[in-house]
């Protein structure tokens, strides 16, 4: 008997999740998939999601339909923290019969190392990773292969069309859009019927108390600082020149938001997101926080305003012809009290306050300085920094 195992919260079920367990039925010959909802993920927070009846008969509304599929209440009756490991040792023991495949997406599978116990894991099932078919990022092939290795183990990739279905998206959405398109007619009604997902309605755009709350988890601590910092000395900035303090302040909030995501996630998100990299983006992925950041703002915090996700984008490198919102999240980056190592730090705070283009053009001279000084090659230097540079030194020489 060749069992696959698709765990999650089903928060609702839907048409990607449904996808995946029958591809993976059809390729790998297996004989059932189990649709295995966890009580309380590990890592999500348990108020947030719907209750477990209500996930429960969704996911049966789908398998009782269809006989590849199953509903498992197997992680139902566990206690405290249901962690993969454990779940599929407890199956593989009252079940000692059957072959486990255990399968997962690729956002998983990144993060697989610092699983619980994932060498367990690997030992009770073989690995079945939802991949998308037009897949050319190496980063997850190079994922795969490593995990090979380091635990000799099976993976094995599942090639799906490239799908933006997610729960989130339709917990955010489900009386706005057409709901068929992302889960089952079945689903759909019932969703409607009982009035789930009705308290997220006007609920998408996160409050500053939110967005604090989220960084917090997100960042790493001194990253969260660094945060706080920007968004008050931005804060300042506005109130001198005449920008929005409010808006000054939230643009600092959310400058950084993607930078503690680690560098092959951030290249696979931004991929499967068709966020555009320059050839020096994929070579320095420290800076692909600044667009992913951006990409973030508008999807994760629902954030419209153009101006605060241009702040977002081009806080690192500026560029020509900046906005007086993207000069002061610019300079507040660079000037906020917690930095020592930057050359020049008293007199540009000084300046700073006095003449935001006169400061970016001395930011984005030191900036190159210092990119000459630690990149071998004189080309590889972002383009946007350049132009930044010779447009405010042009600014500043000729007035
Ligand atoms: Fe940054
Ligand atoms: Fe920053």
């Amino acid at each position: 008997m060749r069992t696959g195992i698709l765990g999650g919260t089903f928060d609702p079920i839907h048409r990607a999740h449904i996808n995946i367990a029958i591809k993976a039925y059809e390729e790998f010959g297996l004989d059932k998939v189990l649709f295995m909802p966890s009580p309380n993920p590990p890592h999500k927070n348990e108020k947030e999601i719907t209750d477990i009846n209500h996930r429960i008969n969704m996911i049966k509304l789908v398998t009782d339909n269809n006989p590849k599929l199953e509903f498992s209440d197997f992680e139902l009756s566990r206690e405290g923290k249901v962690y993969s490991a454990d779940t599929l040792t407890l199956y593989k023991e009252s079940h000692p019969d059957e072959e486990l495949f255990f399968i997962m997406g690729s956002d998983s599978l990144y993060s697989f190392d610092s699983w619980y116990k994932p060498e367990v894991i690997v030992k009770m099932a073989t690995i079945l990773v939802a991949c998308r078919e037009d897949n050319t990022n190496n980063s997850l092939k190079e994922k795969i292969e490593y995990l090979r290795k380091k635990f000799d183990c099976e993976i094995h990739e599942i090639y799906l069309k490239a799908s933006n279905i997610s729960s989130t998206m339709i917990r955010q959405n489900a009386y706005s859009v057409e709901l068929s398109d992302f889960v089952p007619d079945a689903v759909a009604e019932y969703i409607i019927s009982n009035n789930l997902y009705k308290s997220y309605i006007g609920s998408k755009r996160f409050t500053n108390a939110q967005i604090l709350d989220d960084l917090q988890k997100s960042l790493k601590p001194s990253r969260y600082e660094h945060t706080l910092s920007v968004a008050n000395t931005a804060r300042e900035l506005a109130d001198t020149f005449g920008e929005n303090p409010n808006k000054a302040y939230l643009a600092g909030l959310l400058h950084d938001c993607a930078k503690c995501i680690d560098d092959d996630q951030s290249i696979e998100m931004c991929k499967n997101n068709n966020i555009e990299l320059s050839e020096f983006e994929l070579n320095n992925p420290a800076l692909v926080h600044a667009k992913l950041g951006a990409f973030l703002a508008q999807t994760k915090y629902h954030i419209i305003d153009e101006d605060i996700i241009n702040a977002i984008a081009y806080h690192t490198t500026g560029r020509p012809d900046m906005s007086l919102l993207e000069k002061i999240i610019f300079v507040a980056d660079y000037i906020e009290p917690l930095r020592t190592k930057q050359p020049y730090l008293s007199m540009l705070r000084e300046c700073a306050f006095k003449d935001l283009d006169y400061t970016i053009y001395r930011i984005s001279e030191d900036t190159l300085e210092y990119l000459k000084k630690t990149t071998e090659n004189e080309n590889q230097i972002d383009t946007n920094t350049k132009d930044t540079y010779l447009y405010y030194k042009n600014i500043v020489e000729n007035r």
